[in-house]
């Protein structure tokens, strides 16, 4: 059996299979959907505590970061964000011919935030990503941080919060101080609906109409719509989430055990440093577990994996302690 640990999903399948079933069989395929996704922005609302018209649903939050660069940037202008980070943000501005500007990390790859700044002053970016926690490394970025860069920039501020529900420190609050900030949100990771495509964007009135422009009609299908918005109304997220929670300390402990250096991540995944690195990922390979690798200068010695089920855990710590007690 195959173990992927490499996309940071949910491991376990948090849909009713019964309640869609029932849906499905009646639902009107020759119809489109709802254009306004009226029922489904009922949810986010619900869940992310934020008006209706302060939403807008993507067809994944990858569909977000291309919908933002095209409404608040043009071809050439530039693009920041700290690296490592989320690959999109870079991928997708250069494929729109943008310039993307990665601020190197600190030796512990955490953000360089005086740089940092330094970098918006001297690039006056249209868009700056941000993402807390952030993917890869697990850092969440102080609230402080966030203030002064949303004070420091002249135009757009994304802070990327895919993986928020692991996390304590979510900046939504701050949507009612700056005009220019987006909050991403995604129900790939937490909710478990990563097949879905569906991600979502909070902010306020006057941008959403913006972002709109700028979006395709009918943008996610009738069906992720309507799975999306039924299991949102039944899903106790919390319950997936303390679970996946308590198995990332018992692995950490494991890790700790068999020396395996780690960063400290409020998210589902952890970054691990593996000097014998070929050795690590033949034998993960060996025993079909899927992990993310990297190959940029950063992280080349990296591996990482996301939190599984007890019994995927299991197997991925055997695995990593042979190897390492082999070594
Ligand atoms: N942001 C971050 C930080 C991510 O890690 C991911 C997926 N790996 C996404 C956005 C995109 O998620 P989705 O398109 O599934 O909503």
């Amino acid at each position: 059996m195959n173990i992927y640990l490499n996309a940071n999903e949910n491991p376990y399948n948090t849909v009713d299979r019964n309640v869609i079933n029932e849906l499905l069989f009646s639902f009107d395929y020759n119809r489109y959907p709802d254009l306004e996704y009226k029922k489904l922005k009922n949810e986010l609302s619900r869940i992310s505590n934020r008006k209706v018209n302060n939403i807008i649903p993507t067809n994944g939050s990858d569909e977000l970061i291309q919908l933002i660069l095209l409404a608040y940037s043009k071809e050439n202008d530039n693009i920041l964000s700290h690296i490592p980070t989320f690959s999109e943000y870079e991928k997708i501005s250069n494929y729109l011919g943008r310039n993307f500007i990665g601020v190197k990390p600190m030796k512990n790859l955490k953000v360089d935030k005086d740089i940092f700044i330094k970098k918006i002053k001297e690039y006056d970016p249209k868009v700056i990503f941000l993402c807390s926690p952030n993917n890869p490394t697990g850092e969440v970025l102080e609230l402080e941080f966030i203030e002064e860069v949303l004070n420091v920039s002249n135009y757009m501020v994304i802070v990327d919060e895919a993986y928020i529900e692991f996390s304590t420190k979510t900046n939504i609050n701050l949507l009612d101080k700056y005009e220019n900030l987006i909050i991403m949100r995604t129900l790939s990771k937490a909710y478990g609906l990563a097949s879905l495509r569906v991600g979502y964007g909070l902010t306020n009135e006057k941008n959403i109409n913006f972002l709109n422009e700028y979006r395709m009609p009918y943008n996610i299908s009738g069906i992720s719509q309507l799975i999306a918005t039924e299991t949102l109304k039944i899903i106790d997220t919390k319950k997936y989430v303390k679970n996946i929670l308590n198995e990332k300390e018992r692995i950490i402990e494991e890790l700790k055990n068999i020396n395996i250096e780690y960063l400290n991540s409020e998210s589902n995944f952890i970054l691990i440093k593996i000097i014998n690195n070929n050795e690590v990922l033949k034998a993960l390979k060996e025993n079909n577990i899927f992990v993310r690798t990297f190959n940029d200068e950063y992280l080349a010695s990296y591996i990482r994996f996301n939190i599984g089920s007890c019994k995927e855990n299991d197997k991925l710590l055997s695995v990593l302690k042979d190897v390492t007690e082999n070594e």
